[in-house]
């Protein structure tokens, strides 16, 4: 039994920032690969208006296909009611909500206040899903590029509004400013709000601090972290950087730890090999992949 979740988030947070287009059944490709390796949980796509991010127009398509591999919860990001009507018709088995703590990025972004976010969500949830399960994502939770610090009581805030009405609370370093004492000390403070339904650690790496972030939450008692295969995707605001905290890496450090994330390392590097195929013209990052694995190094599966 893996002791914690790794969702991989690149066919979505990787691709949506990715300055290529990856074709639909490259996705395809690339997903079964993610799902061989023993990834169970996917966000394969994001309901926004295809006008806006044409990287994500094929989402439907792409959660069906994931649907027909045995095992995987299918995950998708939706924004509004108009998002999640699109995710249920499509038959994700979990929708994420992105609610910003920042009012500055929130405002500028979804021209809604992060409370009027909150309620946009409550109605989403009001709305009968059966089965399918509710992620609340407080994002630019350590900081924000446009408003810059965001208040902690502001994330715990809106942390425990979400709480009232989804299955889980994710917090997400969506910039990456995060450091390591903030996790700490962040996580904590939404746990004794909100308790067990705090669940899952989004982690961006773009100042490398992605996996000392993800131990940091580790020591925290979070179990669910998201991760993207090569740091896919980088970052619109640091030319050169990765995105989300690098699966191969966060796989192989939980995996030398001793901690099983029953996912099989020499299958993730096939798969990562998939993913160079589909989308060749984009950066991808890793120390793990190009370094190869530890001699005597033992997976814990
Ligand atoms: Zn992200």
């Amino acid at each position: 039994m893996p002791q914690v979740h790794i969702c991989e988030v690149g066919p979505r947070d990787g691709l949506q920032n990715a300055k290529h287009l990856m074709p639909t059944e490259a996705k395809k490709g690339w997903i079964s690969a993610l799902a061989a390796a023993g990834l169970r949980e996917i966000e394969v796509g994001s309901f926004v208006p295809p006008k806006l991010i044409p990287a994500m127009a094929d989402t439907a398509q792409i959660v069906a296909f994931a649907r027909s591999l045995p095992g995987v919860k299918v995950v998708a990001l939706a924004p509004n009611l108009k998002g999640f009507q699109r995710a249920l018709e499509a038959g994700a088995h979990k929708v994420t909500f992105p609610v910003s703590a920042s009012r500055l990025h929130s405002e500028s972004n979804v021209r809604m206040t992060p409370e009027e976010m909150v309620e946009e969500v409550r109605r989403c949830a009001a709305h009968p899903h059966p089965g399918v399960e509710i992620e609340g994502a407080v994002s630019t939770a350590f900081g924000c590029t446009m408003q810059g610090t965001v208040p902690e009581d502001d994330v715990v805030r809106i942390a425990a509004a979400l709480a009232e009405f989804c299955d889980c609370v994710a917090l997400a370093d969506t910039v990456g400013y995060a450091n390591p004492a903030q996790i700490r000390r962040v996580f904590r403070k939404v746990k004794s709000e909100i308790g067990e339904k705090l669940e899952a650690a989004h982690l961006h790496n773009t100042r490398g601090l992605g996996l000392a972030n993800a131990l940091a939450a580790y020591e925290e008692g979070v179990r669910h972290f998201d991760s993207s295969m090569g740091g896919l995707g980088g970052c619109p605001f640091a030319p050169g950087a990765s995105g989300n905290v690098i699966t191969e890496d966060l796989v192989f450090m939980f995996e030398s730890m001793g901690v099983d994330t029953g996912i099989d390392l020499q299958k993730l590097f096939a798969a990562r090999g998939i993913l160079v195929n589909g989308i060749p013209e984009e950066p991808i990052y890793g120390h793990t992949p190009v370094a190869g694995l530890p001699k005597g190094f033992r997976q814990q599966v």
